[in-house]
């Protein structure tokens, strides 16, 4: 049971006095009904809310005014992680992705660093917590080539609080509203879309009370007070306040597609290419292997999109890069060239089996295509003139 004071209830009213104090008005969507509070000096439309589920897919965010400068997603997280250790919170150790005590395969938000006390009766924390946490979630990667701003991998920014009461959510609220301030992103140009959702993280239903930021269009991320559900003690409240640094960056930045700071200069292709590359190198990089169920089926899944479709381009050049690029986020368990032999030998494994298909040769083993190809010609007299016309249909 809820008790009142903890009911989401009070708790919307306990927000609506807090933003209104802080020059926030209340208007409700026309779209979904959900309340949402823009600044008396708002300069984007407000006629409907701008949450994911409401906008119309435009990006009123990038007519704003630029930076001079562009930031990396290195420098924007250092930023953040200085203000809010200014601002007294410890900086947390990101988890692998491969997660082992939760509900999922892999880690998808900052918030997970709790799943040993929330599934395995931990003892709690009350701790303030910054953390630059990476995250797969795959339901977005139907999503990626046809939509702006989408990515299966992105770094949850993340602030977390067990045992926070609900003040000192919304100081924390706040200390997000000035970082983001900070960096350029002005309350001026922000939406905040309030909603009560019912949860249920595996030990029992509970509500939560969320507040989405929009900026201008984009979804950069959401403060969620929670009260999880415990079997045998009393609920547990959190704090949960996280954004996508990769967004944030592209709110910074304005640059014309989200995929342009997430990418190697010189290579051209699309995004399903970059993303799968991203996100398997995040996988490989925390020691994920491929496999057919768990964490690895996720890479076998992005290295047969790599082997049957990318084949032509540089792969194990961007491989690297984005090897590069996690590893300034979370500690590799791998070593860099080890990491791209191993989602080598998984993407060209599914080049092998075109080749044997294509050719009805002997079938390949663990081993890469060069390696592959001179077992062919050299154990088995393969035509080498067959072989490279089926190379040359594989990198089409
Ligand atoms: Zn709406």
């Amino acid at each position: 049971m809820e008790s009142k004071q903890h009911s989401p209830d009070t708790h919307s009213r306990v927000v609506k006095k807090f933003l209104s104090e802080k020059e926030w008005c209340e208007h409700q969507c026309d779209e979904c009904g959900n309340t949402f509070f823009a600044k008396l000096s708002v300069k984007i439309d407000i006629s409907i809310c701008g949450w994911y589920k409401c906008d119309k897919g435009d990006r009123p965010f990038l007519t704003f005014s630029k930076r001079k400068k562009l930031l990396k997603p290195s420098q924007i997280s250092a930023k953040m992680s200085e203000y809010f250790r200014s601002a007294g919170f410890e900086s947390a150790i990101p988890r692998n992705i491969a997660n082992t005590h939760g509900q999922t395969d892999l880690v998808i938000a900052g918030v997970q660093m709790f799943d040993d006390i929330i599934h395995r009766n931990q003892p709690l924390r009350n701790d303030k917590v910054f953390v630059t946490q990476p995250c797969v979630r795959m339901q977005f990667q139907s999503q990626v080539e046809s939509q702006e701003g989408i990515s299966t991998s992105f770094v949850n920014v993340c602030t977390e609080q067990m045992g926070a009461s609900f003040d000192e959510h919304l100081q924390s609220v706040d200390h997000w509203s000035t970082v983001l301030s900070k960096l350029g992103l002005h309350m001026n140009d922000f939406i905040i879309v309030m909603r009560t959702s019912k949860k249920d993280w595996g030990t029992g239903e509970f509500s939560a009370l969320e507040l989405f930021f929009c900026y201008g269009g984009l979804e950069l991320g959401d403060a969620a007070y929670l009260h999880i559900t415990q079997s045998n003690r009393p609920t547990i409240p959190i704090s949960d306040i996280g954004f996508g640094l990769e967004r944030i960056t592209w709110a910074i930045n304005k640059t014309e597609s989200y995929f342009d700071m997430l990418m190697p200069w010189t290579t051209i292709c699309t995004r399903e290419m970059f993303d799968a590359c991203r996100t398997i190198a995040l996988l490989n990089l925390c020691g994920v292997q491929a496999a057919n169920k768990g964490p690895g089926l996720q890479f076998r899944r992005f290295a047969k999109v790599l082997g049957e479709k990318y084949y032509g381009t540089d792969l194990f050049e961007v491989l690297p890069y984005y090897f590069d690029y996690w590893a300034q986020f979370v500690t590799p368990s791998i070593k860099r060239e080890n990491a791209v032999m191993l989602a080598r030998l998984e993407i060209e494994r599914f080049v092998n089996l075109k080749i044997c298909n294509e050719l009805n040769l002997p079938p390949p083993r663990d081993e890469t295509t060069d390696e592959y190809l001179d077992r062919l010609v050299y154990t088995y007299n393969a035509s080498i003139y067959k072989l490279r016309k089926v190379i040359q249909l594989c990198k089409m």
